[in-house]
Formats: C-alpha cells, structure tokens, sequence
C-alpha cells in the first residue's frame, strides 16, 4: 500500500542529525510507493539537507524562521502543523531525541492522531504497520499499531540503518513559508552541556564509567579508548552522584538513552536502571573486578579485572589494530 510519510529530519548546531537519515529509511519502507518528504525547520537552512534527498527524500521543505531559534515546542509544533496540513502524509515520523519526545505527542495532540514513541523496529503488512518497542525499561518489547487517521511515531536512534547514499537522487530544497503564532515562551538561553565531539545518543561506540573509576580523573583512561574508537563516554548515575563526571553523561533510566555498536561498561555494576539505558546496544563489554557484578548478565564479552589495567590495554591494543 502507498503512503504519503512526512519526516521531520532534526538539524543539531546546524548540521542534519543522522537519525533524521535512519527516520528516512523508515519513511521508505512505510511508503512504498508513496512520497517521502523531508522537513527541515530552524532560523536559516542547515548543512547537510542534499543528504536528505541522497537517503531517500523524494521532497526536502525548509521552514525558515527567525522564532524556530532557538527551539521551542510552541512554534515547532505550530510550524510543523501547518506542513501537516499542507502535505496531507498518512504518517509522521521523528526521532526520539530530546527535540523528538517532546514534539512528537504535541503534533500528534494537534492532529488528534495516534502516537507509537521510541520504536525499534517495524513491520508492515499491507495497510497494517506495527511499531515495536521496549517497554518496562527494556525488560519486555510490545507491539502497536494506530489504527486510525494519521500514524505518529518517534524511532530510537541507532536502531534503523540509514538507506545507501545515491549521488544520483537531487531534489532542491522547497522554502515552505509558515504563520507562526506569538510565542508564549522566550528561551534567554541555551547552555550546551555536550562535552566531546561525538553525540552520546548517536555515537557507534559508547565507553561508559561507574562508581568504578573512583574520580573525575578515572574518566581519562576511558576518554583515551572513546577517542581511540570514535567513540563518546558515557557514566552510570553512581558516577554521576559522586561527582566524577557531569549528568549530561549519565545514561539509564533517568539518563539518556543509546543503543551503540558497542557498548563497553567499566567498573558498573549492571543495576536494572543503568541498563534501562543501554540494553538495546548491539554488543555490551563489561570490564568489572567482580566476577558477580549483574552487569555480566547482560554483557556479550566480559572481562573480570581492574578498569585501571584494562582499559589502557585496550587502548593499546585498538592503537597497534588501527595502525
Ligand atoms: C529512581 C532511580 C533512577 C535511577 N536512574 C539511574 C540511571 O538513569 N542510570 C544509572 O546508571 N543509575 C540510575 N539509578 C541508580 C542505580 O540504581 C545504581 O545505584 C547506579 O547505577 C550504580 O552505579 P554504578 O554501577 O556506577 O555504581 P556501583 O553499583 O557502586 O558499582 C560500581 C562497580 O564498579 C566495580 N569496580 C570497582 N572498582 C573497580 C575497578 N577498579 N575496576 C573495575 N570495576 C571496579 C564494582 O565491582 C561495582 O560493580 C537510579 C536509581 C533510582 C532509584
């Protein structure tokens, strides 16, 4: 069956997020044969929208707006409604990013449309498409379908693969002009609290640091492996209380979400709301001095030993690999 899918493709200081990309692969798949459009939104164009079309966007709309800078719900919510409006898609898909978990419910209350948030995968059957995704923090998965008007839904990032680059698919950016309402919010302003290059909820690899590392400089050894990798670091709530590292790390439950490549845990002990957090990684590594920390559990390779003796050994090791 052909649908008509809208993607909101979320730009991040300027630059197309990758999950905008993996929202597109999704759109194909849902559309069949239907239209694909991409809509970017912001104070001026971002980098990077040709890739919009390269991944399978068959229209690219930009919303330029001077009050889209910085982000509010309000006019996102108001702008994208009126795209809505305009494009008529039978399913709206976003990521599941900061931007995504707020927006999305907002867009779909304004639609008076269904919501499936923070999917993993799907499968489409006909005019049925059902949303996988994990619930109980991760403890059990569930399935669900809206079953009537416009179909909503945010995706996890790292979850769907981006569809191959094709130089050969241009399509000029569309300026759509939009009405946006007063806003009853003014941002004064926006602290960034991303401290490395690579996005943590992004990144292919994720090396993260619990109580464990015992200081802010315990981190060093593990930002040295992150680099090594192309990786980002991330830190369990118990490393976060102790002062060793800022809560813009923390990942769990009340922290962020990744699903990475490769997950590797140093000196965590595996409590069920750090893995809330990062059960979903493709493969988990566990370096841990207790044979019976919970972490091993969930871990696809473990190695029972000192953090302090491991990670540099990694890192070596990652070193003489990568030449
Ligand atoms: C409502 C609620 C929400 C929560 N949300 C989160 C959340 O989002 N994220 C989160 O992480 N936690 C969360 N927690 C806290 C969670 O329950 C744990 O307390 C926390 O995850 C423990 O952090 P940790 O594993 O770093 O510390 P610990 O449990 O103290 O574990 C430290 C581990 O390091 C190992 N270790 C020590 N020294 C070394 C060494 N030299 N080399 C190797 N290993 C070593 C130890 O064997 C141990 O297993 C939440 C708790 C509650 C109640």
């Amino acid at each position: 069956m052909a649908r008509n899918v809208l993607i909101f493709a979320e730009a991040k200081s300027g630059q197309i997020r990758n999950v905008a990309l993996e929202a597109l692969a999704v759109g194909r798949r849902l559309a069949a044969d239907g239209q694909v459009v991409a809509v970017v939104a912001g104070s001026s164009r971002p980098d990077g929208v040709e890739a919009l079309s390269e991944h399978g966007a068959d229209r690219i709309l930009c919303v330029e707006d001077a009050a889209l800078e910085p982000y509010t719900s309000d006019a996102y919510t108001d702008g994208l409604y009126q795209v809505v409006q305009a494009v008529q898609p039978d399913a709206v898909i976003m990521g599941h990013t900061a931007i995504g978990r707020e927006l999305a419910p907002r867009l779909a209350h304004r639609l008076e449309a269904g919501l499936v948030a923070d999917c993993t995968d799907l499968a489409v059957d006909g005019e049925r498409v059902v949303f996988t995704r994990p619930i109980y923090a991760g403890k059990a998965y569930e399935r669900r379908e809206v079953t009537g008007g416009i179909v909503c839904a945010t995706i996890r990032p790292n979850n769907f693969a981006p569809l191959p680059a094709d130089a050969t698919r241009t399509v000029a950016p569309e300026p759509f002009p939009v009405q946006l309402s007063a806003p009853r919010v003014k941002v004064e302003s926006v602290t960034s609290k991303q401290l490395s290059g690579v996005d943590l909820t992004e990144a292919k690899v994720v090396v993260s640091g619990g109580r464990g590392v015992k200081s802010a400089e315990g981190f060093e050894p593990l930002r040295e492996l992150a680099d090594v990798l192309g990786g980002a670091v991330g830190a369990s709530r118990g490393a976060c209380d102790a002062g060793y590292c800022d809560y813009a790390l923390q990942i769990g439950q009340t922290g962020k979400v990744v699903t990475p490549e490769v997950y590797i845990a140093c000196g965590i002990s595996g409590a069920i709301q750090h893995l809330a957090g990062m059960s979903n990684s493709k493969c988990i590594v566990a370096v841990n001095t207790d044979p019976e920390a919970p972490i091993f559990q969930v871990a696809d390779y473990g190695i029972v030993g000192d953090l302090f003796e491991v990670v540099p050994r990694l890192t070596e090791a990652f070193k003489r690999m990568r030449g």
